[in-house]
């Protein structure tokens, strides 16, 4: 069974409510009306993973919703009556409005909109003037069709504790007099150097970290790293899941389950427990040659966070622009103008050929025949042992 998102509308005249960016409260697009939403104060809880995967089938974790996909990019978004579905807002292609249901976990919070469209579109603007090497028809192509829609996008985060315990090897530096055979100007002489060397000592030891609200972006709409561009989240801003603010906005189904995100979110927590263990190992240099990680504890969050999302076809492709709702911040793809890049190369080769013809061809002319050339060949001895 899907349940229907809500609707909101207007005590006085019946149309639809909308959120209103950076407010606490819905208005009517029709006669300007304005509700206010009563926040829940219940907080944002964590849920336990382990549990939670347990209980996936549970309907107290899971909701049915209608959903509807593009074809083209495979993003799903939750189908809404009163959005009309044209184009799909990360690509551009025409959507058809086959709704279908989709069994989801349900978002525990939602960061609100705080950047309004025309702020996000002047932002946008901005960032697409900066752009160098881009086609000239594609920045006035999107300067005219920017059209950009807010989005929530479905993310997760978690905490976890972590155990690991880890062999390796510690490096101390230590110095030993070397002698040396050294030819300067064509005479040899013998030179006492110091060198540097590293003795390796086996190691054990165990290492713990608690690592809190790790983001991770659970959409396959747009390039992971594009979005993680658009960080930080002011995530403590964060309120617990109410309809009202997502009237008048789309949001995005997640498409990196809740088992899949815990994965990238432990690839992330790899790096910080390796530097971990080069600390805890100490010394010079180190060598880690096994590390045994548990995570206990883990909790997590389903959240959704806000997105103006820009998405058209050019060409044969299709190019995304995406803008954090809550600082304006502007990452996108782009593609560059082959004419544009040949015509500055071909420019710069002119003027690396007219600088070196007025300067670079005196000097060699100028340089004195006969210039020393040092030779300084350096024969290692065997240690001092
Ligand atoms: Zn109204
Ligand atoms: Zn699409």
């Amino acid at each position: 069974m899907a349940e229907e998102r809500h609707s909101f509308p207007c005590q006085q005249c019946g149309a639809q409510l909308s959120y209103q960016p950076g407010t606490q409260h819905m208005v009517c697009g029709h006669c300007g009306h304005q509700h206010q939403i009563s926040i829940d104060n219940r907080g944002i809880d964590e849920v336990d993973f382990y549990s939670a995967l347990d209980q996936i089938q549970d309907t107290q974790t899971q909701i049915v919703s209608l959903a509807v996909k593009c074809h083209n990019c495979a993003a799903e978004f939750e189908f809404d009556k009163n959005i009309h579905a044209d184009e799909c807002p990360y690509c551009g292609t025409k959507i058809v409005n086959d709704s279908h249901e989709y069994r989801h976990i349900k978002p525990w919070g939602v960061l609100p909109f705080k950047i309004t469209a025309d702020e996000a579109t002047t932002a946008y603007k901005k960032w697409l003037k900066r752009l160098w090497f881009a086609p000239s028809k594609l920045k006035k192509y999107a300067r005219k069709n920017q059209k950009l829609n807010g989005m929530y996008i479905p993310y997760w985060t978690y905490d976890c504790a972590t155990r690991t315990r880890y062999v390796g090897e510690r490096g101390t530096f230590y110095q030993v007099p070397q002698r040396v055979r050294v030819r300067v100007n064509g005479r040899w002489t013998t030179q006492t150097r110091m060198v540097t060397k590293i003795r390796w000592q086996k190691v054990s030891g165990r290492v713990g970290r608690h690592f809190d609200d790790i983001l991770i972006f659970a959409s396959n709409s747009l390039p992971r790293n594009m979005a993680r561009e658009l960080a930080p989240w002011d995530l403590q801003h964060a309120v617990p899941y109410q309809e009202e603010f997502l009237s008048g906005f789309r949001s995005e189904m997640y498409q990196t389950d809740l088992q899949q995100g815990f994965d990238i979110a432990r690839q992330r927590m790899h790096p910080v427990i390796k530097s971990d263990i080069s600390a805890d190992i100490g010394g010079d240099q180190q060598r880690i040659h096994n590390a045994e990680t548990e995570y206990g504890n883990i909790q997590f969050k389903h959240l959704l966070l806000p997105f103006w999302v820009a998405g058209f076809r050019f060409g044969k492709k299709s190019y995304q622009f995406i803008v954090n709702a809550r600082t304006g911040e502007v990452q996108g793809e782009r593609p560059y103008s082959k004419w544009k890049i040949f015509f500055t190369a071909l420019l710069f080769l002119i003027l690396v050929v007219l600088l070196l013809g007025f300067f670079g061809l005196s000097q060699i002319h100028n340089a004195p025949l006969d210039t020393p050339i040092f030779e300084d060949l350096i024969y290692i001895l065997p240690d001092f042992q």
